[in-house]
């Protein structure tokens, strides 16, 4: 079944809901299509892949809890040294864990087995291996969730340009 992100009045990622409640919420007039396919419902309106509320919702805050899954989906599971992709990945910690370096965000980089082996107990500048991507800690948890849900969804080319802190 189609899937429609739902962008809040901010243009932040809210949720991921069906086709069909998409529509009802553009038929009730509390929604506005923001990216949409070629198919049409009933000839006349374009199905949807990306709506957004005409409404601004308020969202708790939750931090977003620093476990090996969410850090290879901040980091893209590449390695943020030499750029290899979804092999042998391992987590790097910035600062070697030896020398008082923490399981932190800002701390830990998604690496390849060879570029962690290689920059062993050192920094990064002692190592001569620039990091990619300064590492840093993703704030929006609505955000991050549902990119992180909507990875192997068939809409996600029209969706990734709405999540922004990854
Ligand atoms: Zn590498």
């Amino acid at each position: 079944m189609k899937k429609v992100l739902l962008l809040n009045a901010s243009y932040e990622p809210l949720n991921i809901c069906s086709w069909k409640r998409a529509v009802v919420l553009l038929l009730k007039g509390k929604a506005t299509s923001v990216e949409h396919q070629g198919a049409t419902v009933n000839n006349d309106m374009a199905l949807p892949s990306v709506i957004r509320l005409l409404y601004y919702i308020k969202t708790p805050y939750k931090s977003i809890p620093l476990t090996r899954k969410n850090l290879m989906h901040r980091d893209k599971y590449t390695c943020q040294y030499c750029s290899r992709r979804g092999h042998n990945l391992t987590i790097d910690h910035v600062l070697p864990r030896s020398r008082g370096g923490r399981d932190e965000w800002e701390n830990c980089v998604v690496a390849c087995h060879h570029c962690n082996t290689k920059k062993g107990n050192r920094t990064p500048e002692e190592a001569a291996m620039p990091i990619k991507k300064r590492p840093v800690r993703p704030v929006n948890f609505m955000n991050f969730e549902i990119s992180k849900q909507s990875r192997d969804l068939t809409h996600y080319q029209d969706w990734i340009k709405y999540f922004y802190t990854i």
